[in-house]
C-alpha cells in the first residue's frame, strides 16, 4: 500500500490533471492499492485566503472576483475532462455549493469586519473540498475506480486553528475503519490534504503546505510502504531551483537532513511531514509529477555516503534578529534565561540563538511579524537592567535571511565553515551572525535578504553541488 500525494501545481490545469490520472494508472499497474491525497488547485488556498481578509478588511470585490474565477477555473477542468453528463452535473452541484459556501462565509466576515483563526481555516479548507472530488470523478473517467474522501472524516485535531496537531490514535483508528474497505474492494480514496476537524467537528488545517502532513498521517496509520509526494520538481534538490539554476536532484537524504531543510524554507516539504513517517520507519519519495521517469529523492532512515559533506543549502527570508546587549549582563545570572523567557511567554518560536563568548550580547532570530510583540516583552523583563543601565539595549534588526547549510556528514567533517566563510568572504557578503545546532547537521548565518540568493549561489558553488549525483556515485552509490 502506498500514499501518492498531488500538490497545487499538479493538480493547476487540465493538462496536469490528465498527467496525474497517467501517473495514478502507471502505480496501480504496479500495485493497485493505492491512496490519494491532493491539494487544492495551484492558486486557490492563497485565493480563498487573501478573499477572506480583505472581506474582514471591509473589500466586497475580491470575494466575489474570486468566486467566479475559482468556478471557471475548476470547471475548465470538469468540462475538458468528465464526458459523463452524470458525473459531470454531479461536479458543477457540488462546485456551486462549495462556492455558494464560500461567498456566504465571506459575507459574513465582511458585515462582522472580523475574521478568525477559525473562520479563516473554514475558508481556506475549501479549495482542497473542490479539487479531491474533482479530482476522483477525473480519474473515474480515465476508468480508475475512484472516490473522494473528506479528510474532516478521519484527521482528528485539536483547535491549534491554522496549524492544528493531529490526535493520532482517534485519527488512525478512524482512517483504518474508513479507508481500509475501500482499499479491499480495490477502490483509490481520494483524500483531501490540508484539512481536517476535531473531535467536535469543526473544520480545522494543518498549516500552509499541509498536505504532504497529511499524507504522511495517512501512511504512518495505514502503515504504508512508500509515502510519495507528486510535485513540480525532481525531488528534493541541492537548493531552490528559482535561486540557483544549476541545483541538482538529492537521491537520498536521511530523515534529519530533511527535517532540518523543510524547517529552513525548502517548500518542497512541509516542516512537519516527516514525522509521522519517521516514528513508523516510512519511506517518503518526492517525486516529479511532469517527469515521473527523470531522478527522485528517497527520504530514508540511513542514507547511503553522499560524498559530499554538505547536501543541501535553503534559505528563510522574513525574519528579524533581535539583540540584548550590554557591558554589565556579563556576569548577571539568569539573564539569558529571562530573555527566552519573555520571548516564550509571547508564543513566538525562535528559529535561530547566536551568542557571542564575551557574553555582553544575546541574539535570536524570529519571524518580521512578530518584532514588535516580542520587544514589548523584553522591555517589560529587563526593564529593571535597562533602567541600571546593565542592558544597554534591545534593538531589532529586520530585512535578515537565514541561509542554512546541511548535511549530516559535516558532523566529524573538519574544515566546513571555513569553506563556507571562505566563499561568502570572497563575494563580499557581510554574515550578521552564526550558530551551529548541536546536532551538527546545519550551519546557519544570517545575512540581509539583499545578499541571500547570492550567499546561498556562493555555497553551493563551493561545495561544488552541481556535481552531486557524480560525488555521489563516486562514493558508491546506485541511482
Ligand atoms: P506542491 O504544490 O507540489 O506542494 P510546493 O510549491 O509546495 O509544491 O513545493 C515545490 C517547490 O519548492 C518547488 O517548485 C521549488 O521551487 C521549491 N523548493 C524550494 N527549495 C527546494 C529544494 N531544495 N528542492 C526542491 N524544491 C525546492
Ligand atoms: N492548499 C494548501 C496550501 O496552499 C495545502 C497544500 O498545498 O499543501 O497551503
Ligand atoms: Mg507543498
Amino acid at each position: 500500500m502506498r500514499v501518492l500525494k498531488f500538490g497545487g501545481t499538479s493538480v493547476g490545469s487540465t493538462e496536469a490533471f490528465e498527467q496525474v490520472s497517467r501517473v495514478v494508472a502507471g502505480e496501480r499497474e504496479r500495485d493497485p492499492r493505492l491512496v490519494v491525497v491532493t491539494s487544492a488547485m495551484a492558486g486557490v488556498t492563497d485565493a480563498l485566503i487573501r478573499s477572506a481578509k480583505a472581506a474582514a478588511a471591509g473589500d466586497e470585490m475580491p470575494y466575489r472576483e474570486a468566486r467566479n474565477d475559482l468556478l471557471v477555473k475548476h470547471q475548465i477542468v470538469a468540462g475538458q475532462l468528465i464526458e459523463d453528463g452524470i458525473e459531470r452535473a454531479a461536479i458543477s452541484h457540488l462546485l456551486d455549493e462549495k462556492l455558494r459556501e464560500f461567498e456566504r462565509l465571506c459575507q459574513s466576515i465582511y458585515v462582522l469586519g472580523e475574521l478568525t483563526p477559525r473562520g479563516l481555516d473554514v475558508v481556506s479548507s475549501l479549495g482542497e473540498q473542490m479539487a479531491a472530488p474533482l479530482l476522483a470523478a477525473v480519474l473515474r473517467a480515465r476508468g480508475i475506480p475512484a472516490q473522494s474522501v473528506d479528510a474532516r472524516e478521519i484527521i482528528v485535531t485539536d483547535d491549534t486553528f491554522g496549524a492544528a496537531n493531529p490526535l493520532l490514535e482517534e485519527t488512525c483508528r478512524r482512517v483504518r475503519e474508513k479507508l481500509l474497505p475501500m482499499l479491499e474492494e480495490g477502490t483509490v480514496p481520494v483524500v483531501t490534504g490540508f484539512i481536517a476537524a476535531t473531535p467536535e467537528g469543526i473544520t480545522t488545517t494543518l498549516g500552509r503546505g499541509g498536505s504532504d502532513y497529511t499524507a504522511a498521517i495517512l501512511g504512518a496509520c495505514l502503515s504504508a510502504e512508500e509515502v510519495q509526494i507528486w510535485t513540480d520538481v525532481n525531488g528534493v534538490l541541492t537548493a531552490d531551483p528559482r535561486i540557483v539554476p544549476d541545483a541538482r536532484t538529492l537521491p537520498e537524504l536521511s530523515y534529519v537532513e530533511a527535517a532540518e531543510l523543510a524547517y529552513f524554507g525548502a517548500k518542497v516539504l512541509h516542516p512537519k511531514t516527516i514525522l509521522p513517517a519517521v516514528e513508523k520507519g516510512i519511506p517518503i519519495r518526492v517525486r516529479n509529477t511532469f517527469d515521473p521517469d527523470g531522478p527522485d529523492t528517497r527520504i530514508v532512515p540511513e542514507p547511503k555516503p553522499a560524498g559530499t559533506p554538505v547536501k543541501a543549502i535553503t534559505a528563510i527570508r522574513d525574519l528579524a534578529l533581535v539583540t540584548v546587549e550590554g557591558r554589565g549582563m556579563m556576569g548577571v545570572p539568569g539573564i539569558a534565561a529571562r530573555t527566552f523567557g519573555a520571548v516564550a511567554r509571547t508564543g513566538v518560536s525562535v528559529l535561530m540563538i547566536s551568542q557571542a563568548s564575551s557574553e555582553q550580547s544575546i541574539c535570536f532570530v524570529i519571524p518580521s511579524r512578530d518584532v514588535e510583540r516580542v520587544v514589548l516583552s523584553l522591555q517589560e523583563e529587563l526593564e529593571r537592567e535597562l533602567r541600571r543601565g546593565f542592558v544597554d539595549h534591545i534593538e531589532a534588526m529586520e530585512n535578515i535571511v537565514i541561509v542554512a547549510v546541511v548535511g549530516s556528514s559535516m558532523r566529524g567533517t573538519p574544515g566546513i565553515a571555513a569553506r563556507v566563510f571562505g566563499a561568502l568572504g570572497e563575494a563580499n557578503i557581510n554574515v550578521i551572525a552564526i550558530a551551529q545546532g548541536s546536532s551538527e547537521v546545519n550551519i546557519s548565518l544570517v545575512v540581509g535578504d539583499d545578499q541571500a540568493d547570492e550567499a546561498v549561489r556562493r555555497i553551493h558553488a563551493a561545495f561544488e553541488l552541481h556535481r552531486v549525483a557524480e560525488l555521489w556515485a563516486q562514493a558508491g552509490g546506485s541511482l
